[in-house]
């Protein structure tokens, strides 16, 4: 599999309203939209930094993924998202390797992306995903 770079970390919060302020006013970074993302009940934003950015998660349903997760384990860093060359190829490759994924296939995430998330039971406690663009 060839990964290309850290595409965005994604950071779970209560309101993108509210989550923004930190980072576009007080780190400066552009703030260029939110996207909803119905099939995960899901808002995003995101923030360029450099050749990465910074994605905002909002849920949009108390029974959202992320919702679940600021549940467990309150607002914060969620995700950490590697952009692949060949998400197919890469997803075949883990599933030879053995690693449990929560996506066997590729599906659209915000700004239609392929994105797939790997398990964290797989990667030692964190959320990796996947995603070509
Ligand atoms: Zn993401």
């Amino acid at each position: 599999m060839e990964i290309l770079k850290i595409d965005h970390l994604g950071i779970a919060v209560n309101s993108i309203d509210d989550g923004k302020n930190f980072w576009s006013d007080v780190l400066g970074l552009s703030f260029q939209g939110t996207d909803t993302v119905e099939a995960q009940k899901v808002i995003t934003a995101f923030f360029p930094v450099g050749e990465s950015e910074v994605e905002l998660l909002e849920s949009t349903s108390p029974d959202g993924p992320v919702a679940k997760f600021i549940e467990k384990k309150g607002t914060g860093f969620q995700h950490v998202a590697f952009r692949v060359a060949n998400i197919e190829d890469a997803l075949k490759e883990l599933k030879e390797k053995g690693i449990q994924l929560i996506d066997q296939q590729p599906r659209i995430g915000a700004g239609g992306a392929k994105i797939a998330f790997l398990h964290p039971k797989a990667t030692g406690g964190v959320l990796v995903e996947l995603c070509e663009r």
